[in-house]
């Protein structure tokens, strides 16, 4: 029997929720573990979200806090600790201590595959773990495998292991070109990235079953398994996917995600928050604070309260002075103008292809 542990972390975000489904779906019999880092400051929105794939999905999604014996909630126990010092973009202890440290003391130091909902329409990498003991994998893009995994088997030093391996792989009608690829040194004129798209474009399910078939030869996590469900994976599922995951679900889209009207000078505009985490995360855009103070002004009041001895949320500006009418007024103004922008350039139905082109930037952790 497999030692190996499957495990997926919901972030609240909607692509980790979907991730979750389809995952649940597509491979029933990969026994996963589940599980979410409660930093204690999300919105309601993420716990019901929690809930609701709990519910429809028949699951158990674990909830992991770091200080878990502390009586306060997970932030404010760490930010007592750093003296009061807010995290920031330069200064994330946050991603550290409230998400990565539960995350790497609950798999402990067993062999995991993590599985990561980073989209087929994304160019980032995401969170990966420096922990030996754990795999990386990704679903939903067309290369399911982590760079360092990439790395190693498309390695000119390795070339004699996989030129072994890629003739009893089946590549289809590539079958050749594959070889001929397998065998063509990484060079500063034929790029790892040039290799590794063309061996995907002979074929994916052929190139999964040639990473799988190297990693045998290492202490990776799959080394010891006879067969692994995702080497025979084809899709590659962008946003458009996502949501549509799940609405059918019956999971549904976060909440936060709803467009929101509001009015400036005689005009109507649309907001909406773009991402999961912490109501006061600091990686929000300005519009969104307006967002929060609008729509969530208990949690924005609390906001608040964290800034103090100088120390703010947005730098050069304190949450005070973001709510003065004049400053609201101006923000939003700046939004709409913005938005109208974007929407010339990008016919994207999603209010959050407009709001967050910082998508990719954010936390991985925090907003899959
Ligand atoms: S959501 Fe933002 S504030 Fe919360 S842990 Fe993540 S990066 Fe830090």
């Amino acid at each position: 029997m497999s030692n190996v542990r499957h495990v997926l972390g919901i972030s609240g975000g909607k692509d980790s929720a979907s991730l979750a489904i389809y995952v649940k779906t597509k491979y029933p019999t990969l026994d996963i573990e589940f599980y979410s880092c409660d930093t204690g400051k999300e919105l309601d929105e993420t716990y019901q979200l929690i809930k609701n794939l709990e519910v429809y999905l028949g699951i158990k999604i674990n909830l992991l806090q770091g200080a878990e014996n502390s009586s306060e909630d997970p932030f404010d126990h760490f930010l007592k600790m750093f003296g009061g010092y807010l995290p920031s973009s330069s200064s994330r202890w946050c991603t550290k201590k409230l998400k990565l440290d539960p995350f790497e003391e609950y798999v402990g130091n067993d062999p995991v595959v993590s599985y990561v909902g980073i989209r087929g329409d994304e160019q980032r990498e995401g969170y990966i773990s420096t922990k030996k003991n754990i795999l990386s994998i990704f679903p939903f893009r067309k290369n399911i495998w982590s760079k360092d995994v990439v790395d190693k088997v498309l390695a000119n030093e390795h070339m004699e292991i996989i030129e072994k391996d890629v003739r009893d792989i089946d590549f289809g009608c590539f079958q050749e070109k594959a070889i001929q690829t397998v065998s063509k040194k990484v060079t500063p004129s034929f790029s790892r990235t040039e290799k590794l798209n063309t061996l995907l474009d002979c074929s994916i399910k052929g190139f999964n079953h040639l990473v799988f078939a190297f990693l045998k030869t290492t202490d990776y996590p799959l080394a010891g398994e006879d067969s692994f469900p995702l080497t025979d994976n084809e899709d590659v599922l962008v946003r458009d996917d996502i949501f549509r995951i799940l609405k059918e679900s019956g999971v549904g889209v976060p909440a936060y995600y709803n467009k929101i009207d509001f009015e400036i000078n005689g005009k109507t505009g649309q907001y909406a928050r773009s991402r999961s985490g912490c109501y006061f995360c600091f990686f929000q855009q300005k519009i969104e604070w307006v967002w929060l103070y609008e729509q969530h002004p208990e949690l924005y009041k609390k906001a608040m309260t964290y800034e103090k001895d100088g120390y703010t949320w947005i730098q050069g500006e304190s949450l005070e002075d973001l709510i003065q009418p004049k400053r609201i007024a101006s923000i939003k103004n700046g939004y709409m103008k913005r938005m109208q922008r974007k929407a010339s350039k990008n016919k994207s139905p999603y209010l959050i292809d407009i709001l967050d082109d910082e998508e990719s930037t954010g936390c991985a952790s925090c907003f899959i």
